[in-house]
């Protein structure tokens, strides 16, 4: 199955679930819009190279769409359209005002020099400004994409409209209209939810073994958060390999360790061992915050972690969920747990709007009394239908759609 296939299924399944309409299934099978443009850049040499470019507007019911612009050489139409679908999702289980969408341009951003990068974004803004705006289309950085290019999205779009609109895009630098808190939000969303987790099955922090694939923006806060609250976090990893320690990681040092060689393999005290044998640890907690597609069909049964966190989009494959749902693990969907980011986008969205920024704290809070409820909608469904938390957060997600199909959308 491509993404978009897989996206589908999920979505029929979900469907099933609250035996949704027939007509609001279709609508949802097909994306609201769909842009392809050239992305013509003048490079370093003097020649002119053209790129592809795509921005899909999938779904706008709860909204402006919302979602990233993704640097990638693999992005495709089909990837920025699940994508986009996934975003709808995403926004619907959090209850956020916006719909989903999702951009990319087909290159590999290592070749670029930082100048063609910016002229690149500044001519994709220039083709799709026509359907951007903080009311229509709001974009956000996926893969490859910084809050510096953000600054650009604004700056191009104020040159093409004449004025400038802060709130057309988000996960901008702090100084160009950023809220706080954005940078580290992704964790803390999830981080609630762990919390949340603990208390559901009964048990307290330190009683708790946590190791997580990957150490970057995601992971790197997340380890941080869960060792503060008295977990154990005994393995972590990132490009070069993992780490293991028994007895935990002292994630400070080892934050200072990475900073200064570059990885967190040869940190004191640990043994290193595999990203493929870190997945496969005896822990309570296993939470995958790099790639998409690690646990798939060929180790899903070697997992051993009761709770699989998907802090990653996409880390646990269709055919290892339901190897999962065999074995009596529960894994919290990407759509939920990674859902702090989006929602912090839409405070920044809001910040933009009113010009009244928040405090961190405040923005924290905010989150707190977004993703909780959200997690415990998800529950209740989960065990009251007796199905996977996956197809429980799209089924809730739908019943969001479906509400506002009625009282919105179709009289459009
Ligand atoms: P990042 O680039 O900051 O960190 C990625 C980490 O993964 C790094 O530690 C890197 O070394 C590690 N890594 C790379 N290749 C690896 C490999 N082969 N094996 C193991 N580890 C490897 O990225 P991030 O922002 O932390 O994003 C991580 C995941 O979280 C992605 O799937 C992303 O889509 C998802 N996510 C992030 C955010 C956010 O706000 N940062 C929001 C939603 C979802």
């Amino acid at each position: 199955m491509n993404a978009f296939e897989n996206a589908m299924s999920q979505l029929d399944k979900a469907a099933k679930v609250i035996n949704l309409e027939e007509e609001i299934l279709n609508f949802l099978k097909v994306p609201d819009r769909t842009i392809q443009v050239q992305v013509p850049v003048k490079m370093d040499d003097g020649s002119w190279k053209i790129f592809e470019g795509y921005r899909v507007q999938y779904n706008n019911w709860a909204g402006p769409y919302k979602g990233g612009i993704r640097y990638f050489p693999s992005v495709d139409l089909n990837e920025v359209k699940a994508l986009a679908f996934w975003m709808t999702i995403k926004c619907s289980v959090a209850g956020i005002p916006m719909g989903g969408g999702k951009g990319g341009v087909t290159f590999n951003p290592k070749e670029l020099s930082k100048g063609e990068l910016e002229r690149l974004t500044r001519s994709f803004v220039r083709q799709i400004a026509p359907n951007l705006g903080a009311q229509v289309d709001v974009p956000a950085p996926d893969v490859y994409t910084t809050p510096e290019i953000m600054s650009w999205v604004v700056d191009e779009f104020a040159k093409v409209k004449g004025k400038e609109e802060l709130a057309v895009v988000t996960g901008k630098p702090l100084e160009k209209g950023g809220s706080k808190g954005r940078d580290r939000a992704t964790a803390m969303g999830g981080f609630f939810i762990l919390q949340d987790l603990i208390n559901k099955i009964g048990k307290k922090s330190e009683e708790i073994k946590v190791a997580i694939q990957g150490f970057g923006n995601a992971g790197g806060v997340m380890a941080a958060l869960c060792a503060d609250a008295g977990m154990k976090v005994v393995a972590t990893s990132d490009s070069q390999g993992a780490i293991v320690a028994e007895e935990g990681l002292d994630i400070s040092a080892l934050g200072v360790h990475k900073q200064s060689t570059g990885s967190v393999v040869g940190f004191a005290g640990t043994k290193t061992i595999s990203n493929e044998e870190l997945l496969e640890l005896d822990v309570d907690v296993l939470i995958p915050a790099a790639l998409e597609n690690q646990i798939r069909v060929d180790n899903a049964e070697r997992v051993k972690a009761k709770y699989v966190l998907e802090l990653a989009n996409g880390p646990v494959t269709p055919e290892a969920d339901e190897i999962f749902a065999k074995n009596g693990k529960k894994s919290v969907p990407d759509v939920l747990f990674n859902s702090g980011g989006v929602t912090v986008s839409y405070f920044e969205w809001e910040q933009n709007l009113a010009n009244n920024y928040w405090t961190e704290e405040e923005v924290f809070a905010k989150l707190k009394d977004i993703i909780v409820p959200a997690f415990d909608r998800i529950w209740k469904m989960h065990e009251e239908k007796q199905i996977d938390l996956r197809t429980a957060a799209f089924a809730v997600s739908l019943e969001r759609l479906r509400e506002l199909w009625y009282t919105k959308a179709k009289s459009l």
